[in-house]
Order: C-alpha cells, then sequence, then structure tokens
C-alpha cells in the first residue's frame, strides 16, 4: 500500500493584474553561475537580484495582447544573448501594463508622454515622462538598492508606439525622479538590446558617432570596475585592458585573429579604439566600411556581443550579486574579478568559442580590413 505524503509549499502570491511576469521559475529564488564548479548554482539574495521593468508607451486600450507579445519577445530575444543566457537566474524581468489614450506624439497623448516623431523617440526626460516612469518603478516594486542617488539594480526597458504603431530610433538616459533623489538607468525604443548594454551594462558605443572626432581621454592607471570600458584609448598591448584576449596570448593564441585588436573608432574616430570588428554595440553613423572606401557601414552584430562587452558584463553583474565581495571600491573589486577570470574563461568556453569566432571572421575576411591596428608592442 502506498502512502501519499503531499508537502505543502508557500505558494508565491500571485502578481497583480497589471503586472506582465515572464520566467518566474527562472528568478524566484534567483541563482548565479558558480563559475568554480560550471553546471551548479549559486543561490543569491533577493535584495541581490536586479529588476528589468519593461513599460509600454503609446500601447492603446485594446492592445494588451500585443503589449505581452512584445514582453515576451523581448525575454526570449534576451535569453538568445551569452552572457544574459547564462546569467538569467539573477534577473526579473517584469512589464507593466498601463494602457495609453494616443500613440507616443508630440501632442503627449500617451502614458509616458514621450514626443516620438518616425525619425526618432525625441526627449526622453521630460517631467511627466519622469513621474510616470517612477511612478510604475514603485507600483511594480523594484529593489531599492542604491549607490548614492543611482539605483543599481534597476533598470528601464521602455518600448514606445510612434504614429504608425513603430518604435522609433532609440535611446539610453538616465532619469531623475521628480524629487531628484534618486536616478534609473533606461533604454528607449528600438534596439533595446543595444541600449540594454549601455543601460544595464554600462557599455559605451562602438561606432564612429563624427567623421574626424578626436577622443581627449587617456587610458586610467588602474581599471575599476566602475569604469571599466569597451572602449581603450591607446593600442599600446600593456596598457589595453582586453590584452588577454589579444591575438598570441594563452587564451587567443592565433597569430592571424582579429578578435583583440584596435578595431577604429568609439563614439569619437580618432583615439579611441574597440576590439572586434562587429557587436551588438557597435551600429552605423558615421563607420567606414571594410576597406576605408566609404562611411555608414552597418557593423553591429545583432546577434552577439564582442567577447571584450561579454566580459565586463559578466564581471558587473557578478559585482551586483555579491560574489566579488563586500564593498563599493570599483578597483579593489575589478582586482577580485581578475582573479576569478579563468574560472569565467572555462566556465564560459571563452577559448573554444574564440577559436569558432575566428574562423567565421577568417570567412568574412575580416583580416584585410583596413580599419583595424594590432596592438603595439612596447
Ligand atoms: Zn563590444
Amino acid at each position: 500500500m502506498h502512502t501519499w505524503v503531499w508537502i505543502l509549499l508557500p505558494l508565491a502570491a500571485p502578481a497583480p493584474a497589471d503586472v506582465v511576469e515572464i520566467g518566474r521559475e527562472t528568478w524566484e529564488r534567483p541563482w548565479m553561475p558558480d563559475l568554480r564548479q560550471p553546471g551548479r548554482q549559486i543561490p543569491i539574495p533577493e535584495g541581490r537580484r536586479i529588476d528589468v521593468a519593461i513599460l509600454g508607451d503609446g500601447y492603446l486600450a485594446g492592445e494588451r495582447a500585443r503589449f505581452e507579445q512584445d514582453v515576451k519577445a523581448w525575454y526570449d530575444r534576451f535569453l538568445q544573448y551569452t552572457p544574459w543566457s547564462r546569467l538569467r537566474g539573477a534577473f526579473r524581468v517584469r512589464g507593466l501594463w498601463t494602457p495609453s489614450a494616443g500613440r507616443a506624439t508630440p501632442e503627449k497623448r500617451s502614458h509616458y508622454g514621450i514626443p516620438a516623431t518616425p525619425a526618432d523617440v525625441g526627449e526622453v526626460d521630460g517631467a511627466a515622462t519622469r513621474a510616470a516612469v517612477f511612478a510604475s518603478l514603485e507600483r511594480l516594486g523594484v529593489n531599492p538598492a542604491r549607490q548614492g542617488r543611482d539605483l543599481t539594480r534597476a533598470a528601464v526597458v521602455l518600448l514606445v508606439l510612434d504614429e504608425r504603431g513603430r518604435n522609433p530610433s532609440g535611446k539610453c538616459r538616465t532619469l531623475a525622479s521628480p524629487d531628484e533623489r534618486t536616478r534609473v538607468r533606461a533604454a528607449f525604443a528600438a534596439y533595446t538590446h543595444h541600449e540594454f548594454g549601455h543601460a544595464y551594462g554600462g557599455l559605451r558605443d562602438e561606432y564612429i558617432l563624427k567623421a574626424g572626432s578626436r577622443a581627449a581621454r587617456r587610458p586610467p592607471d588602474r581599471l575599476s570596475i566602475a569604469t571599466v570600458s569597451n572602449i581603450a584609448y591607446t593600442t599600446e598591448r600593456r596598457l589595453l585592458p582586453w590584452a588577454h584576449l589579444a591575438p598570441g596570448s594563452p587564451l587567443n593564441p592565433d597569430p592571424a585573429s582579429v578578435i583583440g585588436v584596435c578595431w577604429l573608432g568609439g563614439v569619437e574616430e580618432e583615439g579611441a579604439w574597440h576590439s572586434e570588428g562587429r557587436c551588438l554595440m557597435n551600429g552605423r553613423h558615421e563607420n567606414w566600411d571594410l576597406g576605408r572606401t566609404r562611411r555608414g557601414e552597418n557593423l553591429r552584430d545583432n546577434d552577439r556581443f564582442c567577447f571584450w562587452c561579454e566580459e565586463i558584463l559578466v564581471a558587473r553583474t557578478f559585482a551586483k550579486a555579491g560574489l566579488l565581495g563586500e564593498g563599493e571600491d570599483g578597483e579593489a573589486l575589478w582586482k577580485r574579478w581578475e582573479e576569478l577570470r579563468p574560472s569565467y574563461q572555462k566556465a564560459f568556453d571563452v577559448a573554444e568559442r574564440i577559436r569558432a569566432q575566428n574562423a567565421t571572421d577568417a570567412k568574412a575576411r575580416l583580416g584585410e580590413a583596413r580599419i583595424y591596428v594590432r596592438p603595439a608592442e612596447p
């Protein structure tokens, strides 16, 4: 005779009707991958979980199903990127349904009042927009963790429907609450995963924004988790933050590789460099084509972050999860990351993936491009 024992688990409260939940089973008990024991997870406290609040502007009252689809599509896409696929347990992604009286246009009849035109999402930090965004964050109850005025474990993705019912060209901004006491990073409109790379990850654009512009920055003396950048302001190998990815390194022994060399541009054209020919953080604007004969080349890879962007995102997420130790000293946190780096490279199969990418790059003949230089040896 069998005895059935029913164990009653406390059920989580259902989400309020205006909250669109997605992937709850992934983030309900938040976790991070254990880099030292691949395949295992490390539980992290809820206070370390990162909230992604997906808000919708210009969705009409009858368009809730469309909003829910868009939230789901955002999350499905999120899970297709490395590193997000592997870090997914640390991200609570939720949408908030707020119907609008009209599309997002300069007449500002939409819920968040974003003055979008078909050309551009427009000025996204108006007083009404800021008030509505912070009301929504309160409604969702996002993680209140902060450093100074900045929320450190919450980011906003704002989907915008312009008069055509489409997402206009996007941007990333820091929004201040109406009382100016709290700030949150927000990704707006189209290319939300590129904009999310800015908003959450603090990554910079890898394209040339203005032809002939020159960077005034210098490479930092010491790296910090707060400021480490996907753009380098040197070509000297010993100063390159991604020297461990450069050709001839143990991780990337192929001398013909164009991963970890110095590709031209990073917002500015001169004196600013990024680490791979294509990346989700690249784009079009004033980019040269590979042969350096004409401008306007789209060098965005919609399907992947370059290896250096990926590592920055992983390091920042480990710091936010509290797995690099306590404290907010950015340089100390980066030192701890460098100790963990070999485990990350192993757990994330970085060497194998670099080999595969080298083969892809060789097929595309990226080595013949005239918009990169090899790191300068001392
Ligand atoms: Zn990149």
